[in-house]
């Protein structure tokens, strides 16, 4: 029996969009308020406030009407003013693609480029930085996703606000599934959504801005206004008394609320424990299989998602078929750079629970096997699970 491509998957552990909580779903059918109702708009500033709560920022989120993306370019267009000197750091595919949107509206972009196997090394941003005091904003990601890496950002962002200058940190698919802050990186503004370790579908961005920032922002003459890309427009509709700069999308914002609710319910740290076992497990399955991780060191792997080294010879889009194919299990590719180099698994949300790296194990395992390839399912799926018993008998 194999598994029809023209039915869904039966497994999606892939690095994002993610299978949604139950929870998440329930709430995505209720109801749909009329913006202007008082009770949306009451639920529209507890919301907020849920989000400010599990964020730990100083001053109310912005829920932006889109996915991540919008978010991130509303970003660059409202902090980056004409006259302003930005350092982008690129470790992977997300870093590097920032920099394209904060040329768009800066003087001058530098960038410190690392191979999208590693990090940004905070050191080398320092002396970047006292050597071009005229750098103003400096961007990064925190889990650059198509590498499976992650940058230091609290060690960054403590170089940046030293330097005196602003953080831009795209958080898009580390935040809820890692201890990672808009306050422990000292962020200026701070990207994440809810369509990754939230478990919602995309729909959504949250953004953390801090005073800093939105004095600059208010400073700039060019920040978008009545505009997609407007942060300014959504400064105050928090509150139930303001007005919406155009009509939310209250069936995602129903969901949004439900997964905050289930992220503080949990507890934060008991979700990311979560995600870190799931990840470990995943790992050493892969290693004890014959594979590599995509990650030159295991210290900057995310716990959110593996990146797994294809064997040479072996076509990455090949093998995600033949494990969608044989067992149900839908996994992602590359992109860009790491296109057909490696694959993903993600353990986001619902996802990261250790049955799932077992069968991502399994699945990647038996797939390459069917395929030819050189590896010891069984010695992989035995290491997976020592290590999970291993943390239930501590
Ligand atoms: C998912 C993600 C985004 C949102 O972008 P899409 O390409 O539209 O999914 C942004 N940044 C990072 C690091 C992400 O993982």
């Amino acid at each position: 029996m194999r598994y029809p491509e023209t039915k869904p998957p039966v497994f999606t552990l892939t690095a994002g969009p993610v299978d949604a909580y139950p929870e998440v779903l329930r709430a995505l059918g209720t109801t749909v308020l009329y913006d202007y109702d008082p009770a949306f708009q009451a639920f529209f500033e507890d919301l907020t406030l849920k989000a400010q709560e599990a964020l730990g920022c100083d001053l109310p989120p912005l829920i932006l009407q889109g996915e991540p993306v919008l978010a991130l370019e509303a970003a660059a267009a409202s902090l980056i003013a004409k006259e302003d000197v930005v350092l982008n750091l690129a470790s992977g595919v997300y870093g590097k693609g920032f920099g394209y949107w904060a040329a768009r509206y800066a003087r001058k972009v530098e960038e410190i480029e690392v191979p999208y196997d590693t990090a940004i090394d905070p050191e080398q941003v320092r002396d970047f930085l006292s050597s071009h005091p005229e750098v103003r904003i400096v961007c990064v990601c925190n889990h650059d996703t198509p590498s499976g890496t992650l940058n230091d950002i609290d060690a960054i962002g403590a170089v940046v606000a030293e330097a005196g200058a602003l953080l831009i940190v795209d958080a898009v698919s580390s935040w809820g599934g890692m201890p990672t802050s808009p306050d422990s990186s000292q962020a200026g503004i701070y990207v994440t959504g809810p369509n990754k370790c939230l478990g919602c579908p995309p729909a959504l961005s949250l953004v953390a801005v801090s005073e800093a920032a939105w004095a600059k922002i208010e400073a700039n003459p060019d920040a978008p206004f009545a505009s997609m890309l407007s942060f300014t427009d959504w400064k105050n509709a928090w509150k139930k008394t303001e007005p919406f700069p155009f009509t939310p999308s209250v069936a995602e914002l129903n969901g949004l609320s439900a997964a905050l609710d289930r992220y503080l319910d949990e507890g934060p740290e008991q979700v990311w424990a979560r995600h870190a076992l799931t990840a470990r497990i995943c790992r050493e399955g892969i290693k004890a299989m014959g594979l590599e991780l995509w990650a030159a060191s295991e210290d900057i792997a995310s716990p959110t998602a593996t990146a797994v080294k294809m064997p040479t010879g072996i076509d990455a889009g090949v093998v995600l078929g033949e494990a969608r194919a044989r067992y149900g299990v839908s996994m992602s590719a590359g992109r860009a750079e790491t296109l057909g180099k490696l694959i993903r698994i993600g353990h986001m949300g619902p996802t990261a629970q250790p049955g799932y790296a077992l069968l991502a194990v399994g699945a990647m395992g038996g797939a390459l096997k069917a395929l030819g390839a050189d590896v010891d399912v069984a010695a992989g799926l035995a290491a997976a699970q020592a290590t999970w018993d291993a943390e239930i008998d501590a």
